[in-house]
């Protein structure tokens, strides 16, 4: 039947992924993937989670369905892992919580809820670029996205006052996403100040912000300094946001689907209303979360020691990243490169925003087995000590 054909089309091809499994080159690179991979390029299990895994096996629970909103303790110590645990409305119990699978489902979740009830408008400016799937997650909820100016090409770092400008030029009561930290793909972040500052016109202009927190821990290897935006936002500004929470990186635990939706109200008994509508927005969708996922992270945050060697053990994520970005940094120096590579080094998170073009990224893949996406994103992760030299050399080939 032809009934939907036109939708094959909007499917993307398969892409960087089979080219790479096709390609029998022995130095070929896979610089795609949004996964961690250790030294060896193997994907990585944290010990935390090892331990957790077991504790949890050997407590025998049942297989029964979780409520709707998902595991309660999770949920708290998930909020309190990101707002601190000393917040305001936290204590006040005004934050609303619902279990997610992961980020993805929690951006779904506050889609679909800001599509039913925001007021005055359905769309949601998102920065420029962002992660593809914020586009079409939101397209999907009932919402259009808009931009606002992020990434600049010619310093290859935040233009912040282009942002400024955009933030201060859209209506007042604008809902605007925000990534957390981490930025994904330009591994561009705000500093402090600047995030102070964004904050202040957001307050100004009355906008709704949506926190996307994807990589809390990851990015700088510690989960207070990463949740610095998040907290500066609603305990010096006041700003009710709603956010969405993953560990998929953090803890590495991508294919159990667990993070967290948020979303501060007035009071607790708005936030009483409002958890009511969250259930009538999750139960059509998916009707309850897994629970193995929760259960583990759980297990992590409320147990001293294995909360202890976590942070040791993402700490220790967000080193080698940062090692290999040197690495790949001095490389291209040593290969003889003259251009001004530093922002491979001041970007953060799993990726880099290398600033080369299609075609470039078109050699790389033809003549060096080097695979990465369109827009020049390499993912660090997948640059390991065995392979950087030849990667710097390959890039300083193209860049010539
Ligand atoms: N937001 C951003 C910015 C991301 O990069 C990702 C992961 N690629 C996600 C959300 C969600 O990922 P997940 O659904 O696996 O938690």
């Amino acid at each position: 039947s032809l009934r939907f054909a036109s939708t094959w089309n909007s499917v993307p091809a398969g892409g960087v992924t089979e080219a790479f499994n096709k390609d029998t080159n022995p130095l070929k690179m896979s610089l795609g993937v949004g996964a961690y991979r250790d030294d060896k390029g193997k994907p990585y299990v944290l010990n935390c989670v090892k331990k957790a895994e077991k504790i949890v096996f050997e407590q025998n629970l049942n297989k029964e369905y979780l409520p709707i909103t998902g595991l309660a303790e999770f949920q708290k110590l998930s909020a309190e892992l990101a707002f601190g645990k000393d917040s305001g409305p936290l204590n006040a119990g005004q934050i609303v919580t619902c279990q997610s699978l992961s980020g993805t489902g929690a951006l779904r979740i506050g889609g679909q809820f800001l599509s039913r009830f925001f007021p005055g408008t359905k769309k949601i400016y998102v920065p420029n670029p962002t992660w593809g799937n914020h586009h079409a997650i939101f397209k999907d909820s009932g919402l259009e996205t808009g931009l606002y100016r992020y990434f600049d090409k010619k310093t290859n770092g935040l233009d912040i006052s282009g942002m400024i400008e955009d933030l201060k030029s859209f209506p007042a009561g604008s809902i605007i996403l925000l990534h957390a930290c981490a930025h994904n793909p330009t591994g561009v972040d705000p500093t402090p100040d600047q995030w102070a500052d964004i904050s202040s016109v957001c307050k100004s202009k009355g906008h709704f912000i949506f926190f996307d927190m994807a990589y809390q821990g990851f990015a700088s290897g510690d989960a207070t300094r990463d949740a610095f935006a998040l907290r500066h936002f609603v305990e010096r500004d006041g700003h009710q946001v709603m956010l969405a929470q993953s560990f998929a990186k953090n803890l590495g635990l991508y294919g159990e689907r667990i993070g967290n939706f948020s979303l501060i109200t007035d009071s607790a008994s708005e936030a009483a209303r409002v958890a009511s509508q969250v259930k009538i927005v999750v139960r059509p969708m998916y009707s309850n979360p897994p629970s193995t996922g929760a259960r583990i992270v759980k297990e992590i945050l409320s147990n001293e020691q294995l909360r202890s060697e976590w942070h040791t053990e993402v700490a220790g994520m967000a080193k080698r990243i940062h090692a290999m970005r040197s690495a790949l940094r001095n490389g291209l120096a040593q290969h003889g490169s003259k251009h001004n590579w530093e922002h491979i080094t001041s970007q953060i998170g799993m990726f880099c925003y290398t600033g080369i073009s299609p075609e470039q990224v078109g050699r790389l893949a033809k003549e060096f087995s080097i695979y990465l996406t369109k827009d020049g994103r390499i993912s660090i992760a997948g640059i390991n000590p065995g392979n950087v030299d030849y990667l710097a050399k390959s890039l300083h080939e193209v860049t010539k």
